[in-house]
């Protein structure tokens, strides 16, 4: 890997690694040649050796403040010496109580034991620099703290564990051995050698565009259990519309809360069902879609529903279809939706025959939200229609981002153009040069010969103490 060059950073960096709010437990994290000295300057154990022995382990003690020697808190110190680290360099954690207040005045008291504030990303970025961790799993760190829902999660995790970078190489492997065996050729006269070549680019070729293409369809679909389904909620004034975001938020909140900079307002957008993470329009859009379906027309909901990924269609089985409902109905059908018939307590005043009709394969599930009846019908509905449409929870096992779904775009047209050329009889380095692409584009997803500009990009994007 062309980061193997690069040398080990010789200062010492520290951050808070937990999210600064509620937590019960507050960590600041410290990396680099000066942390055992560091953590000596800043710890009374109560027992057990200094921290300079190169041997992991975690210590009870006091955290004091290394100019005034008062004491901060009570404290585990977890220490972790290098290589054996996140990092690969020394590594100290300060486990305190989670106050605020508490936790910085612990990463105060490191700047005067002599560490620099982290950048943000920093840890990661030196754990990718000392060769801990693949440019893909320090993307899926970035992804895992931001991540959603515990499903979107799971599958940043795996990419952490690698699994991603494992297919990549794999797939980078069998693409070199190909192009290995088309340059060997290029200079041979004999017709036959060249078709053999030739052959092999097509078959070979055509596989590995299978997979390639296979991986970048699971990462697109990661990247939506990432961000969430579009998802909006829409009908008439009063069907219930209201009624049921707060019935779906309020069903299960197993959402990843320790995000930094993220407030509890902005995550109860995301209802998570069955796993997957249906990004419901805020209150505040709710309320926008709901003036536009109630009071400016078509013409305007017909905008507002173009965003939308996933739609329910409410409406009341206590009225008559309306104009209203109709169009709805129809501005809607090109887009995954389930139709939502609320208030089933009341008295049927629904022209059941005409709605069927209308309604096509559409699923209708019958609810009363008052009565809690059918929500769980219509959750299971909605997943249905949503992994229809190629979104399966179980199935997502890798996560790609914005820049390695265009890498590997580009790296599908090398390599189809190369397909196409060995088809059309064109001479083998006209052939290799296409593979040579492709080949650095499957390195730069993992970040193999990666510039350093790139590399800066990227780490700046994590947060702080990461
Ligand atoms: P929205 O205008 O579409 O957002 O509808 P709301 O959610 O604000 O609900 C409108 C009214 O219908 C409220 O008074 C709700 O309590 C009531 N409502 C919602 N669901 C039901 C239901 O299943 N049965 C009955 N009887 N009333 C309901
Ligand atoms: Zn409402």
């Amino acid at each position: 890997m062309s980061h193997e060059g690069i040398p080990m950073e010789s200062d010492t960096i520290a951050a808070i690694g937990t999210a600064l709010g509620e937590a019960s437990v507050g960590m600041v994290r410290v990396s680099g040649p000066n942390a055992g000295d560091i953590g000596n300057r800043m710890l009374r154990l109560r027992k057990g050796p200094k921290l300079s022995a190169r041997k992991r382990g975690m210590w009870y003690g006091t955290v004091i403040d290394p100019e005034s020697g008062d004491e901060i808190d009570e404290c585990l110190a977890l220490w972790m010496p290098g290589p054996n680290s996140y990092t690969a360099e020394d590594v100290l954690e300060f486990q305190v109580h989670g106050g605020l207040q508490l936790v910085q005045g612990v990463l105060r008291a490191t700047m005067a034991a002599g560490a620099r504030l982290a950048e943000p990303g920093e840890f990661t970025k030196r754990a990718f620099l000392n060769g801990r961790i693949d440019l893909s799993q320090a993307e899926a760190v970035m992804d895992l703290i931001r991540s959603k829902t515990e499903l979107a999660s799971r599958s940043a995790l795996q990419l952490v564990k690698g699994q991603f970078s494992d297919k990549v190489r794999r797939l980078r492997k069998r693409l070199i051995r190909l192009q290995a065996h088309v340059e060997v050729t290029i200079d041979y006269p004999e017709h036959d050698v060249e078709s053999v070549a030739a052959a092999a680019v097509i078959q070979t070729g055509k596989e590995l565009l299978t997979e390639i293409q296979e991986l970048l369809r699971r990462g697109k679909m990661g990247q939506v259990l990432r961000e969430g389904i579009r998802t909006v909620i829409a009908g008439r004034p009063n069907v219930g519309k209201s009624s049921l975001m707060n019935a779906l938020l309020r069903r299960d909140r197993a959402i990843v809360t320790e995000i930094p900079g993220t407030t509890r307002d902005v995550l109860e957008e995301y209802a998570n069902i069955g796993g997957i993470p249906f990004r419901i329009a805020d209150t505040a859009g709710i309320r926008e879609t709901e003036d536009i379906v109630e009071r400016l027309g078509v013409e305007r909901s017909r905008e507002a529903l173009r965003e939308a990924e996933f739609i329910v269609v409410m409406l009341n089985r206590n009225e008559p279809l309306a104009a209203d409902d109709e169009r709805l109905l129809a501005l809607t059908t090109n887009i995954p939706r389930v139709i939502a018939v609320n208030k089933i307590d009341l008295s049927m005043q629904l022209d059941e025959e005409r709605l069927q009709m209308l309604a096509g394969n559409t699923p209708i599930v019958e609810l009363s939200l008052k009565g809690g009846l059918g929500l769980r019908e219509l959750e299971t509905e909605m997943v249905k229609q949503v992994s229809s449409g190629g979104v399966r929870a179980d199935d997502v096992s890798y996560m790609t981002n914005a820049r390695q779904n265009s890498l590997l775009e580009a790296v599908i047209i090398d390599l189809e153009g190369a397909v196409e050329a060995a088809q059309n009889g064109a001479t083998l380095d006209v052939i290799a040069v296409q593979l040579q692409s492709a080949y650095a584009g499957l390195g730069l997803v993992i970040g193999e010969e990666a510039g350093e500009d790139l590399l800066n990009e990227i780490f700046s994007n994590f947060c702080l103490g990461k």
